[in-house]
């Protein structure tokens, strides 16, 4: 990439301004590796190659899930160690997530063994400064010091939260326990010319740790390199070869599964209803097949399309719309063993009884029963999330987003006065 004036350094980066752009910036990741606030450093060759793809993969997972990241492009082999990201003035904090007691935690609380899992997960403040050893700061006193307002406090701690929730599901496919977690904040300009917050700086095998079955003896973060004396050549060499097999199993974090919606319908008449399933799976990345076919009219040819999409080479989970009847949704159910969820017209009739709610339909209909079309896409991406990382990171920000927009609603409706001049409660 070409490259403008060196606008900044960290221990293990240098940050350079973008010459066509002046809302951008490059990194270029470094082969050094330090511990102790910068006490101990050492030169890995290659290191900075491997950091900078493990962070654009990460954060190329992150964005396809819809996290608002600096990351714009780049840290592939071809690009020199070189990553593409939107200019923010950077927050001094880092926030840390921790599931599992471990590290400075266990070293602040004597009492609490290594190995605790928090349930929620806890986050932690430090304020970036290496000459006082990073001193852990409480949320007023990163609103008092105006480092940041208290909104941005709480929107750095839900977005931490959520990105590690997203690359503990990563991990997790792969057997691994993610243990805690490193992240900071940027504030990036709008286009209405406010700011909005967004996931920056690095995450790399420096930023976590990670522990393979759960197992702290397996490894694979800079712990390993924390821990070592005076390391030697081959010490570095053991290192390096944990930072090669972390960069590769982060290469697998976006992977797509290939699974897919299947949509049995009874009728073209329910096409609308499909539609409005397809848009609702589209927006969680999930494709959905579409078929006509009928238990009443057409048997045989139902039996075909579910043996048809039942041999593909994705997972499928069927979502079936029955119009006048169900028995289309009790068909499938039984002709498959992947999951079905009926997503019966409302206002349709069953045995001459109007569907209104899925208390109406009897048993045996289909494994699930999910009456509004966006729920049903959502529950059938839900289950297809489970060995998919890009469906649940999007699921889990628009769950997200959903809180979000209820608790604006409650806090603007706190703020506006009622008809008599009083405050609402
Ligand atoms: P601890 O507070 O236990 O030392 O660290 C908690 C988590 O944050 C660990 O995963 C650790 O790797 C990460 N972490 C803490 N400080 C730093 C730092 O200065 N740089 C990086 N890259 N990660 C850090």
């Amino acid at each position: 990439m070409n490259k403008g004036a060196e606008v900044g350094r960290g221990k293990t980066k240098v940050l350079f301004q973008d010459p066509k752009r002046s809302d951008a910036l490059v990194v270029v990741s470094q082969d050094s590796i330090t511990a102790g606030d910068g006490a101990k450093r050492d030169v890995i060759a290659g290191k900075g190659r491997l950091a900078a793809l493990t962070t654009s993969r990460i954060f190329r997972l992150l964005n396809e899930a819809g996290l608002p990241t600096h990351y714009i492009s780049g840290g592939e082999d071809a690009d020199d160690n070189e990553m593409l990201v939107r200019r923010c003035e950077m927050i001094p904090i880092e926030v840390v997530v921790r599931a599992v007691a471990a590290g400075s935690y266990v070293k602040r609380n004597p009492g609490v063994k290594s190995g605790t899992v928090f349930a929620p997960r806890l986050v932690e403040f430090f304020f970036k400064d290496d000459a006082r050893h990073d001193p852990q700061y409480t949320a007023e006193q990163i609103v008092e010091e105006k480092i940041a307002t208290a909104a941005e406090v709480a929107v750095m701690a839900d977005l931490a939260r959520l990105n590690f929730d997203i690359l503990s599901h990563a991990w997790r496919r792969q057997n691994v326990l993610l243990v805690d977690l490193k992240v900071e904040f940027g504030r990036a300009a709008t286009p209405n010319g406010g700011t909005e917050i967004l996931l920056a700086d690095v995450i790399d095998n420096d930023s976590w740790r990670v522990w393979p079955a759960g197992d702290q003896a397996l490894m694979l973060d800079k712990q390993i390199y924390r821990n070592l004396g005076t390391p030697s050549a081959s010490d570095l060499d053991n290192v390096k070869a944990k930072y090669e097999e972390v960069a590769e199993r982060v290469g697998q974090f976006a992977k797509r599964s290939g699974g897919f919606v299947g949509i049995i319908m009874g009728s073209a008449s329910d096409n609308d209803h499909a539609d409005r399933i397809a848009k609702a799976l589209a927006t969680y990345g999930v494709t959905a097949r579409r078929h006509i076919a009928s238990a009443h009219k057409t048997p045989l040819y139902a039996l075909q399309k579910v043996q048809l999409l039942d041999s593909a080479l994705g997972q499928v989970v069927y979502i079936t719309i029955a119009g006048r009847s169900n028995a289309l949704s009790a068909f499938v159910d039984a002709a498959t063993a992947n999951p079905v969820i009926a997503s019966p017209v409302i206002g349709s009739t069953w045995g001459g009884m109007e569907i209104v709610s899925s208390l109406a339909l009897p048993t045996g209909v289909a494994s699930m029963v999910v009456l509004e079309p966006e729920n049903a896409a959502l529950a059938a991406a839900k289950i297809l999330a489970v060995d998919d990382t890009v469906i649940y990171g999007r699921v889990a920000v628009a769950q997200y987003r959903n809180r979000n927009k209820l608790i604006d609603a409650d806090t603007s409706l706190s703020s506006t006065p009622s008809t008599n001049g009083k405050a609402t409660e």
